[in-house]
């Protein structure tokens, strides 16, 4: 069993050196247990905040322990009733090519109903987060203005095709042209590059009657260049702040929170932070039910950014943080 564990916790952007990279015995299982083999892992923003020992709504990795993450797996042994060898589940067993699971943490995955790692992105956590928060929160109106940055990744594109689908227009923000252009592939109404010198002001242009929902994905200087252009009853879903999470010291510059206060109150916002597991128990069923029907019927598609071998895990989560990514980000741990 290869595995990679948390070395040292990062200060700002994490190095390879907090990774580190081990080898130990493949694990025997015990009565209700399977033993899986890693064939996917997820990388996601939230586990730089628990490489981290910050207060937050989980518990940190602790140190020498594997970097926990969302996995698509192969059973190798069962030793439930419910599972036989060669099922595919999905597991969260985190940043190792074998490990043992409890039966009935884990839920089998059908192939033939869709890909198997798309339990790990449109049709899995990711994609459960846009459709939830988007609705939940948000919830868009038809002729309303929605906008979402990280715009390509798996949460920020499923919101822009659930808002059009419900009749919004949908504004993305993304990093650079080629995201842009995916963008209005993807039926954006309107695609802008936060890199850009003058982009508050694009923005500013592509929302020419304000915003209604500002799905939020990143904080820093969108944040900055919506708050402005967001509309008395505006919604705000605060679903992540990615811009912020390698931050070593608050922004420069004067506390402005109070502006802020002021304008929820003038404007009558609804800034709403949120866990996509505390709707899971309402709405992961209707959740399953629609997104699988809009990928039949073509209406939300998706992008998948796939890294070849366990051991390219620490370099390409650094890069998710840093907008490498095009899609949402898997390691392929075993075919
Ligand atoms: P993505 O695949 O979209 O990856 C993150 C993206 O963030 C990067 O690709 C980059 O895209 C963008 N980004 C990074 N830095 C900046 C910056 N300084 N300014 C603007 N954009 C930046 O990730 P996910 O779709 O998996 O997650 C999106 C957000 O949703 C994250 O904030 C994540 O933490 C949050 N989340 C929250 C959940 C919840 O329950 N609340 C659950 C799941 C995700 P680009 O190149 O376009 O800038």
């Amino acid at each position: 069993n290869t595995r990679i564990v948390l070395a040292s916790r990062p200060v700002g952007e994490p190095q390879s050196s907090d990774f580190r990279v081990e080898t130990v015995p493949v694990p025997v299982p015990g009565d209700g247990e399977l033993l899986l083999e890693t064939l996917y892992l997820s990388l996601d923003p939230y586990m730089r905040g628990r490489m981290s020992d910050a207060e937050s709504y989980a518990d940190p990795v602790p140190l020498d322990a594997v970097m926990v993450g969302g996995t698509v797996c192969r059973v190798v042994d069962s030793r439930s009733p419910g599972f036989a060898a060669g099922d595919v589940v999905l597991s969260f067993s985190g940043w190792q090519t074998h490990s043992l699971a409890d039966a009935r943490h884990v839920r089998k995955l059908d192939p033939a109903a869709a890909p198997v790692q798309t339990a790990l992105g449109v049709l899995g956590m990711p994609g459960f987060t846009a459709y939830a928060g988007l609705l939940q929160i948000g919830k868009p109106k038809a002729g309303e203005t929605v906008v979402v940055a990280a715009a390509t990744g798996p949460v920020g594109s499923a919101v822009g095709q659930i808002a059009k689908i419900k009749g919004a227009r949908a504004v993305g923000i993304a990093g650079g042209p080629d995201k842009v252009a995916y963008l209005r592939e993807l039926g954006f109404d309107e695609a802008i590059d936060h890199r850009a010198a003058d982009f508050a002001e694009q923005l500013t242009a592509a929302c020419p009657s304000g915003v209604d929902v500002y799905f939020e994905n990143v904080g820093g200087k969108v944040w900055d260049a919506v708050l402005p252009l967001l509309n008395t009853y505006a919604r705000v879903p605060v679903c992540g702040l990615v811009s912020q999470y390698n931050a070593t010291a608050a922004p420069e510059g004067p506390d402005r929170s109070s502006a802020l206060m002021g304008r929820i109150l003038t404007k009558s916002l609804t800034v709403r932070g949120f866990i996509q597991a505390e709707f899971v128990r309402d709405q992961y069923t209707h959740f399953i039910a629609d997104m699988s029907e809009w990928i039949r019927d073509g209406r939300v598609r998706y992008r998948e950014d796939i890294v070849d071998g366990l051991a390219n895990a620490p370099s390409a989560f650094v890069g998710l943080l840093a907008g490498k990514n095009f899609g949402k980000l898997l390691v392929k741990v075993a075919e």
